[in-house]
């Protein structure tokens, strides 16, 4: 068994990843809002922003004791400041992920690689969205499936489903109004996805 096998995490990594995705979606705001302007209305990057700048003030505050509660906390503060679609998409994905790892203090890439596939199960039933739809999905249910092998692998199988936007056509949200003219453009949410995907893989270590 290797060490990243055995190795369990605690709320602290929790509250680390998301202050770590803060960082990232502040550090890359505007070019999420540059994707988000050619096939958009160009505000994911700042509807990001004020989601994780209340998401780590709220954590801050207090961190919640277990995994699941700091996930369940996140969503929640995602889905009452963001105000646009990805909003309660994402909140919907950490509350379900943080529902579903229950009341334990530790848990284990495997178990938490169950709870993520569990919250992006939920986006697809909230958003009716599927892989190939070019949504954040493309690069949320290949890094689920594949944290069950590894941090890396997720992260790897995220910016790979993000860059495999490009060439699709929008069938849901704002993008999907394009039509054809959706082709040619990496999809935000996909690469807001990504972003957070890398931050738990550099959490990890
Ligand atoms: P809005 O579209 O309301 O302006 P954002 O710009 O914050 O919201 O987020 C847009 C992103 O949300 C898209 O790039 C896409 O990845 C994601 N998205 C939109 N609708 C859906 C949906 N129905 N299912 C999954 N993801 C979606
Ligand atoms: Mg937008």
């Amino acid at each position: 068994m290797s060490e990243e096998t055995e190795r369990t995490y605690g709320a602290e990594f929790f509250r680390s990843w998301l202050e770590t995705a803060g960082a990232a979606v502040d550090r890359e705001a505007d070019r999420l809002t540059e994707l988000d302007s050619a096939i958009g209305d160009a505000d994911h990057g700042a509807n990001l922003k004020r989601g994780f700048a209340a998401v780590t003030a709220d954590l801050e505050k207090e961190t919640p004791a277990t995994p699941g509660a700091v996930l369940v906390a996140a969503g929640k503060q995602l889905i009452s400041t963001v105000g646009g679609a990805s909003g309660p998409l994402y909140g919907t994905l950490l509350r379900r992920t943080g529902k579903a790892l229950g009341e334990a203090e530790q848990v284990s890439r495997a178990a938490l690689a169950e709870a993520l596939g569990a919250g992006v199960a939920a986006v697809a039933q909230l958003g009716g969205a599927q892989v190939g739809d070019k949504t954040m999905l493309d690069a949320l249910v290949p890094a689920a499936e594949a944290l069950g092998t590894s941090f890396a692998a997720a992260r790897e199988a995220a910016e790979a489903g993000a860059l495999a936007t490009v060439p699709l056509r929008a069938r849901k949200g704002r993008a999907s109004y394009l039509g054809e003219r959706s082709v040619g453009h990496q999809d935000p949410g996909a690469t807001s996805s990504a972003l957070l995907i890398a931050a738990l893989a550099e959490v990890a270590g």
